[in-house]
């Protein structure tokens, strides 16, 4: 079951009236800049600069989701490779074979993807451009999960694009009761593919409820570690990432066979322990303007954010 403050607050996620409402707060430069690196292509670079002086990986999301026009979605793509120029010098060179320390992550619904009957066409051109451009400038590319209606157009959307950048990430959600057989698919060489709990408001006949997430995640993990992929461990959760750690000894994997991944603004001591210990822990770092729903999930997933929000909003 979800907690009716936390399926409140993902609703609200969803609703254009509140986020129109919130942006007009004094919210952007407190709280909100926890969570995002800030509202301009150089305040992103620049965040992601510090986090790969501290030997952590990052992967940069360009803030946006659901495009309902068209020009929105080609907006996107620019910002995406005006973003990957200037990420170039930063990617430097990776071992052959090795984890890429700067990544993008996309979400299609913001090139187009719910564009009507011809979305997945745009939203696939719009990916392919950015692919090929993350190419060139050696950054990795991942393509972020959303709700699950949009599941199946995600997948087959990834598996077009990846027989032309076969090192394409995929964002599996392990509370959707299809994923581990996705896992199971998705588990071959070269294939990377992140893991995490879920973050949308799903309904029970499509996805697990409380604590049966977690079983599922181990569940997954477990397909995933002994498979011949690239598993990315997304949680902040100490039991979900002991279970990773203890899998990817079973499996043999070695440091540069896996890695883990959380929020920029989210356990940074953690990060900065596991880093030390010799982890590769990647940073997930959005910016830009359209913050609002990214925001809302991370509020839904600890209240104690609410808190922080809520004093904000009343200090002076
Ligand atoms: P939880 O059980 O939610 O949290 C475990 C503990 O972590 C909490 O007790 C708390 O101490 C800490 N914590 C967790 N979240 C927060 C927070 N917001 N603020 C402060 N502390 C927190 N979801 C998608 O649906 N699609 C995606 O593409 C996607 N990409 C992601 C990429 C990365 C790198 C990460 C880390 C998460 C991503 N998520 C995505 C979100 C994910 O699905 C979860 O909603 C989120 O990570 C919280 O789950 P958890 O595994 O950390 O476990």
């Amino acid at each position: 079951m979800q907690s009716p403050l936390r399926s409140a607050l993902l609703a609200a996620a969803r609703s254009p009236r509140l986020e129109k409402a919130a942006s007009g707060t004094r919210l952007t430069r407190g709280v909100v800049d926890r969570f995002v690196a800030g509202e301009t292509e150089e305040q992103a670079v620049a965040t992601a600069r510090d986090i790969l002086g501290s030997g952590r990986y990052v992967t940069i999301d360009h803030l946006g989701e659901d495009t309902t026009d068209a020009a929105q979605a080609n907006a996107t793509v620019s910002a995406y490779l005006s973003l990957l120029s200037a990420l170039a010098p930063l990617a430097g060179e990776s071992a052959a074979g090795g984890p890429r320390p700067v990544e993008v992550s996309l979400k299609l619904s913001a090139l187009g993807q719910l564009l009507g009957p011809d979305g997945d066409r745009i939203a696939l051109g719009n990916a392919h451009k950015i692919c090929a451009a993350a190419e060139e400038a050696g950054v990795w590319v991942t393509v972020d999960a959303e709700d699950h209606t949009t599941t199946d157009s995600t997948l087959s959307i990834v598996r077009e694009l990846r027989s032309d950048f076969p090192s394409l990430g995929t964002v599996l959600q392990a509370y959707l009761k299809r994923t581990e057989a996705d896992c199971a698919d998705l588990a071959g060489p070269s294939s990377r593919t992140r893991l995490c709990k879920g973050a949308y408001a799903e309904p029970a006949t499509v996805a697990h409820q409380g604590k049966a997430v977690d079983d599922a995640y181990v569940r997954c993990l477990e397909v995933l570690m002994r498979g011949e992929g690239y598993p990315m461990v997304a949680t902040h959760d100490p039991a979900m990432i002991e279970a990773a750690l203890r899998l990817a000894g079973e499996a043999g994997r070695g440091q540069d066979e896996y890695e883990l991944q959380m929020l920029y603004g989210v356990r940074d001591t953690e990060q900065l322990r596991l880093t030390g210990a010799g982890r590769h822990l990647r940073v997930y770092l959005p910016y830009g303007t359209q913050w609002y729903g990214y925001f809302m999930r991370r509020l839904a997933e600890k209240p104690a954010n609410l808190a922080l929000m809520l004093r904000a909003l009343t200090s002076k």
